[in-house]
C-alpha cells in the first residue's frame, strides 16, 4: 500500500524552484521577497522570486500560493492541526501546511461528518511543507492547495473504525490490505459532498480510484442529496499512472482569490 502518492499529471523530474521567475504582464519588475528578509527554500540559497506587487500590502499580508501543484512553493502558510473530528497521520506532521482555505475546509468537513457521524475521526496525511516545494513521494502538493485524506472506514459489523494509516480498498469495498474492512459509502460521501459544497474553499479535482467513485456515485444516487451528481461525477476522478487512489482521497482546490499572476491552477 502506498501512503502518498499523487497526481501531477505528466511523470516528469521536479525542477528545483531557485531563481524561479514568473510569468508577468505589464506589472513590473520581479523582486526577492521580502527584501531583507529572503524567504530560501530548503534546498537552495537563492531567494524565490515574486511580482513586486506581490511584496506590498495586501499581498504582503496574506498567504500565497505561488507556480503549480507539482512546480509551486507557498509563502505564510497555515498548518492543519489535530482536533476532535480529525487527526493527522504520525508520519505527516510535517507537512500538515497548505493555504488556509484548503485548511479551513479539511476542518469544517471533518466537523460536519463527525456531527451526523457522532466519534467518527478524520485521518489527514501529506499536506504540503510549511514552505512549499518538493514533497518526497508525491509529484504534487507543493504550492498548498493539495491534501491526501484516509478514507472514513467500517469493520466487519458496520463499526466506525479508526485507522492510523491509509486502508487500501478493492472493487467490492472492501479491504484488500487489512481484512475485514470496509469501505465506509455514508460517511465517505458526505465528506465529498462537504468539500463540494463548501463556498470558500473551492475544489478543482479529488482524485480516486475508478471503483470507489462508483460507489460513491451509486451511493449519492441511491440517496438523492441535492449535491448533484454530475458535479461530483466531473470533480471526481482516477488519475492516469501507476498510483490509482485505491487507499485516500486527493483532494485540490483552486488558486486563492487574487493570486492568478502567481498562482496556476494546473499542474505543469
Ligand atoms: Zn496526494
Amino acid at each position: 500500500m502506498s501512503d502518498s502518492c499523487s497526481p501531477g499529471h505528466k511523470h516528469r523530474r521536479v525542477l528545483p524552484r531557485v531563481g524561479r521567475v514568473f510569468a508577468m504582464g505589464a506589472a513590473g519588475a520581479l523582486v526577492a521577497v521580502a527584501a531583507g528578509a529572503p524567504v530560501r527554500s530548503a534546498s537552495a540559497d537563492t531567494a524565490r522570486q515574486l511580482p513586486a506587487r506581490f511584496t506590498r500590502s495586501p499581498y504582503s499580508l496574506m498567504s500565497l500560493s505561488v507556480g503549480s501543484p507539482n512546480d509551486g512553493w507557498q509563502l505564510r502558510s497555515r498548518e492543519l492541526r489535530s482536533r476532535p473530528s480529525l487527526a493527522i497521520k504520525s508520519n505527516s506532521a510535517s507537512n500538515a501546511f497548505a493555504h488556509p482555505s484548503l485548511v479551513f475546509m479539511l476542518q469544517r468537513s471533518a466537523d460536519e461528518v463527525a456531527r451526523e457521524f457522532p466519534g467518527s475521526v478524520l485521518l489527514v496525511g501529506d499536506l504540503s511543507a510549511e514552505h512549499g516545494g518538493p514533497l518526497a513521494g508525491h509529484r504534487s502538493h507543493q504550492s498548498g492547495r493539495d491534501a491526501d485524506v484516509a478514507f472514513y472506514v467500517r469493520d466487519g459489523r458496520g463499526r466506525s473504525f479508526q485507522p492510523e494509516r491509509f486502508v487500501a480498498f478493492g472493487t467490492n469495498g472492501q479491504s484488500i490490505t487489512h481484512r475485514g474492512l470496509v469501505f465506509d459509502e455514508a460517511r465517505n460521501f458526505k465528506l465529498v459532498a462537504s468539500w463540494l459544497r463548501d463556498g470558500r474553499a473551492r475544489v478543482t479535482n479529488i482524485f480516486v480510484a475508478r471503483e470507489l467513485r462508483q460507489r460513491l456515485l451509486a451511493h449519492g444516487a441511491r440517496i438523492a442529496d441535492r449535491v448533484p451528481v454530475d458535479r461530483m461525477a466531473t470533480v471526481l476522478s482516477q488519475p492516469a499512472g501507476e498510483c490509482t487512489h485505491n487507499d485516500h482521497f486527493h483532494v485540490r482546490i483552486a488558486c486563492p482569490d487574487r493570486q492568478d499572476a502567481v498562482c496556476e491552477e494546473a499542474p505543469r
